[in-house]
């Protein structure tokens, strides 16, 4: 199974996606509520994919992003974004980021992402 880090700050957002991934073939091995704390847990847990908030305290999702790409230059980031937050998208996107969801989500539209940008993993 591939494996997911799921980062958000609000934890009701990581239960909608924690929800999402468990009628799939992913595995969640951790969650995380900020930038710092991302970049820790994908040191340790080695995700083959992590789903990124934006908005977030301590180091927002696109530093998050730049770093985990400037740890590991393969590393997967799905971009998790506000229908509003278009500049901070196009960023993320320059940061590395693979991929990119709209809040609010749809389901399959979260699976099929992963599943495109883990593909050949
Ligand atoms: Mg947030």
């Amino acid at each position: 199974m591939k494996k997911v880090l799921i980062v958000d700050d609000a934890s009701v957002v990581r239960l909608m996606i924690k929800k999402v991934l468990m009628q799939s073939d992913f595995e969640i091995v951790g969650e995380a509520v900020n930038g710092i704390d991302a970049l820790t847990k994908y040191k340790s847990l080695r995700p083959d994919v992590v789903t990124m908030d934006i908005t977030m305290p301590e180091a927002d999702g696109i530093q998050a992003t730049k770093d985990i790409m400037a740890f590991d230059e393969n590393a997967k980031v799905v971009i998790m974004s506000g229908i509003d937050q278009k500049e901070m998208l196009w960023q993320a996107i320059k940061a590395g980021a693979a991929s990119y969801i709209v809040k609010p989500f749809e389901n399959d539209r979260v699976i099929s992402t992963l599943n495109e940008v883990t593909a050949g993993k």
